[in-house]
């Protein structure tokens, strides 16, 4: 498959144009960046399991009645996907305090919520991606209170499926990010479907016997052995075929 003309290039990801109107060649880039790109590395093969785990998962939801964006895989690092227009907001789902809710409710880390908790920010890196109420969403503009709707009822159907399809292979869904964009269909309605990616990446993954964290934090936090912690997720969900002779399914391979 021929890919159009680049559209643009983020942090992890590079946009292509896609074969057919309204579709979209996604490319799975290597670099790995945190505290708003300040650190930076490339990570060889992040790219490649990025790709294949967020099609797993974007699958998996999909045989669950979750409307989203991924159409197929096309090669090691690309994905065809229906292009949206994305909703300016990350929505964040939280079943276990970590990360910037630890610091900024002094929580412990570790520490289960009450409840999974949803929240908003604006996507806006010169900002560093603001904590918004629905209060910010409506006054502004950034989506209506029809899709701030959808968006939670779809973010927990989500965080319903993937605690479930994690805790299974012994991994605890502590947070993860979602992305949603507007689907525009011919006869004009509007529908909000889950775009971007799932994946370590965007996700907090903690071991549920060792607390091992298998997730971007090993590179936010210089804890190393990226790479083989993408590597034992896509292992567990059956995905590639381990080291130890485990499993029956495709190797991994570079692409
Ligand atoms: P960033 O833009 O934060 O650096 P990435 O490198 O992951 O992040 O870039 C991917 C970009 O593609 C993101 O801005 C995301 O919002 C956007 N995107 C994801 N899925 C779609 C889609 N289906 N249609 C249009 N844009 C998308
Ligand atoms: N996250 C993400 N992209 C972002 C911000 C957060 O994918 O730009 C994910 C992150 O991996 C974690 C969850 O969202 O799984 C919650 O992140 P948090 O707000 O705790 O931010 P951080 O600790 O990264 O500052």
């Amino acid at each position: 498959m021929v890919k159009g003309r680049k559209l643009y290039e983020g942090k992890a990801k590079v946009l292509y144009e896609g074969p057919e109107p309204g579709t979209l060649v996604v490319h799975f880039k290597d670099d790995a960046t945190a505290f708003n790109g300040q650190k930076f590395e490339v990570i060889e093969g992040k790219g490649v399991l990025n790709n294949r785990i967020s099609e797993f998962i974007f699958q998996r939801l999909m045989d669950m009645g979750i409307p989203t964006h991924f159409i197929k895989r096309l090669n090691m690092r690309e994905q065809l996907v229906k292009k949206v227009e994305i909703i300016p907001l990350e929505v964040i789902v939280r079943n276990i305090a970590a990360g910037s809710i630890a610091k900024r409710l002094g929580l412990k880390e570790g520490e289960p919520l009450p409840r999974a908790i949803v929240e908003f920010c604006l996507k806006n890196d010169e900002l560093g991606d603001p904590l918004v109420t629905e209060e910010h969403i409506n006054a502004f503009g950034w989506a209506n209170p029809q899709e701030v709707d959808d968006m939670i009822h779809l973010s927990l159907r989500v965080n319903d499926i993937l605690s479930g399809l994690f805790a299974a292979i012994g991994i605890r869904l502590v947070d993860f990010k979602l992305e949603f964009g507007r689907e525009y269909s011919p006869d004009g309605m509007v529908r909000t479907i889950l775009a971007d990616e799932i994946s370590p990446d965007s996700c907090r993954l903690w071991d549920m016997k060792t607390g091992e964290k298998l997730d971007k934090d090993r590179f936010r936090r210089d804890l190393g052995g990226l790479v083989d912690a993408y590597t034992e997720v896509a292992r567990r969900l059956g995905i590639i075929s381990g080291n130890n002779g485990g499993g029956s399914g495709p190797k991994l391979v570079k692409g």
